[in-house]
């Protein structure tokens, strides 16, 4: 998936329609939301894997900031960059091609805020913010959760491995046992290293 990165950024340039291709993802992600939460982030999305596979090798791999979960920041990151891509249609609106470039600009901003992120933090860190892992997040909150069972002793290994710095443990004794939805890429690297076996996806 890395290489759509190249095409849309790259070939868009060129021919701006390949732009509409994010729309495509776009409902495709919503759909596999509604099935499996966020499990485009974790397998599928073309940044994420750019992330892994190449900002990952350079990052310093600080912790992501703890504000970037609240609420309200999450919520500020969305509704800014959601009003500046609705202004951008607004301006293009009647002109396909240049509607096609839009959605091509939207990534490499995208593009540039998490690889500036990834550098110092976490690679995947941009992940946590991203307005459309929030959107799947929401439309996802009770779907195939990260579940944690009594057996976990809290070692914090799960968190060491988690690409956005989740920690599962957290959830073994609070009120609910599983974790929120937007919280989880679904990627497995928790559920497969936990050395208790004390998660599973519900
Ligand atoms: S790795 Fe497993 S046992 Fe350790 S904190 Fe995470 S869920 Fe608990
Ligand atoms: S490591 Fe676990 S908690 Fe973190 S994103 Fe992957 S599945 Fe979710």
């Amino acid at each position: 998936m890395t290489l759509f990165l190249p095409l849309v950024i790259i070939g868009g340039y060129f021919y701006p329609f390949i732009g509409f291709t994010i729309v495509g993802m776009i409902m495709f992600f919503m759909t596999l939301a509604s099935k499996r939460g966020r499990l485009y982030c974790g397998w599928i999305c073309p940044m994420g894997s750019f992330h892994e596979r190449f900002l990952s090798k350079i990052s310093l791999q600080n912790a992501v900031p703890l504000f970037f979960r609240q609420t309200w920041f999450r919520w500020f990151v969305f509704s800014t960059m959601m009003g500046f891509m609705t202004y951008r249609l607004y301006v293009a609106w009647g002109d396909a091609e240049a509607i096609g470039g839009v959605f091509r600009m939207m990534w490499i901003v995208s593009m540039t805020l998490a690889i500036a992120l990834g550098l110092y933090y976490k690679a995947r860190t941009w992940c946590v913010i991203c307005p459309m892992g929030s959107f799947q997040g929401v439309m996802s909150k009770n779907t195939f959760r990260l579940h944690v069972s009594d057996d976990c002793i809290e070692c914090r290994k799960c968190q060491r491995l988690c690409p956005i710095s989740t920690y599962p443990g957290n959830f073994h004794n609070a009120e609910s046992d599983k974790v929120p939805s937007i919280n989880c890429l679904r990627c497995y690297n928790c559920v497969e290293n936990c050395p208790k076996g004390a998660l599973n996806f519900s």
